[in-house]
């Protein structure tokens, strides 16, 4: 079996022995050819063959010359494969009784002076060239390396390869320029269906059993409805005086759980005490808590807890007297 493909302008003939098991399998050829044509009246012949014994290693050179003649009468004596599409080398070689199929080989390894014949579904893209699987694996490993990354994520390019069947893009994942929002596609890794176990129905603040002039601060502070974590809250007790340990998400309302229990009771005469981990939340906390509830009578007041506040010469922090506060 004979391979001739084209690489820069040159085309090289690979001489792989027999075809069977030649698909994915890389294969080194006993040398690599490379024949010259040369156009003679309109039509081209070739003109120049030269076989390299030893092209993976070019600081040995074996090289043979080989009359056109030989060429000719190897590639009428084997199956001849075209890697390249070219018309007037098929042609050529149509006119001198060479039956011509086609084929695709891996670019890398035939840059490297090997083919592995691959098909479209063992294969992938890589700008405009075909590769076979183990190259691309080869690439990705050795970009993973080269960028410092974990050698873990070659599953995870993996899969990307096998997603898409391009390895640009598989390695496009890798550029620090790479946006993961406009590319989901290929970043979701996993995806969790949401499945709640608990029924949220719409439950307005209004219907809620506390003292009006509370109620009223919390609607004008937009909570006209309960989030489900507050539903969720008060269907265990919030407002029954059980003890609840809430973990919920950023943003999902934790706050005015908080605050419904805890304001219930300073109305009450008994004391809130509100616990933030960051100096900065307990601040942000004080100012809203102070605007929001010195309408009802609350004392609202802070304390930080300065020692363990590193801060180079004099901080300025809030601090009152606790022991009136509300
Ligand atoms: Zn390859």
């Amino acid at each position: 079996m004979i391979i001739l493909k084209k690489i820069k302008k040159q085309w090289k003939l690979y001489p792989i022995g027999s075809p069977k098991g030649a698909l994915n399998n890389k294969r080194e050829p006993e040398y690599v050819g490379t024949v010259k044509f040369k156009k003679y009246d309109g039509s081209i012949a070739i003109s120049r063959f030269v076989a390299d014994y030893n092209y993976s290693d070019s600081s040995n050179l074996s090289e043979k010359l080989i009359p056109p003649q030989e060429v000719i009468k190897l590639l009428r004596s084997q199956a001849v494969f075209l890697a390249s599409k070219d018309e007037e080398v098929e042609n050529y070689l149509k006119s001198l009784n060479i039956k011509v199929r086609h084929t695709r080989v891996c670019d890398f390894c035939a840059f490297e002076g090997n083919i592995t014949i691959v098909n479209s579904e063992f294969s992938y893209k890589h700008n405009n060239q075909l590769i076979c699987e183990q190259c691309a694996y080869e690439t990705i490993k050795r970009e993973i390396k080269l960028q410092g990354f974990d050698k873990k994520i070659f599953r995870n390019l993996k899969d990307i390869l096998d997603k898409t069947g391009n390895l640009e893009k598989t390695l496009s994942v890798l550029s620090p320029k790479f946006d993961p929002l406009s590319n989901r596609n290929l970043t979701l890794f996993d995806r969790v269906n949401t499945k709640s176990k608990y029924k949220i129905p719409d439950v307005s603040m209004k219907r809620l059993k506390i003292p009006h002039k509370f109620r009223d601060i919390l609607i004008k502070n937009g909570n006209e409805k309960l989030l489900p974590v507050q539903y969720l809250a008060i269907k265990e007790g919030l407002l029954k005086n059980q003890d609840l340990l809430v973990v919920s998400a950023t943003g999902s309302g934790k706050t005015l759980v908080g605050e419904l229990a805890g304001i219930t009771k300073a109305l009450k005469g008994q004391k809130f005490i509100f616990l933030t981990p960051l100096v900065a939340l307990a601040n942000q906390k004080y100012r809203d808590f102070k605007r929001r509830y010195k309408k009802l009578g609350l004392k609202v007041a802070i304390k930080v807890g300065r020692n363990r506040v590193k801060a180079k010469g004099e901080l300025k922090l809030p601090d009152s007297d606790v022991k009136d506060a509300d």
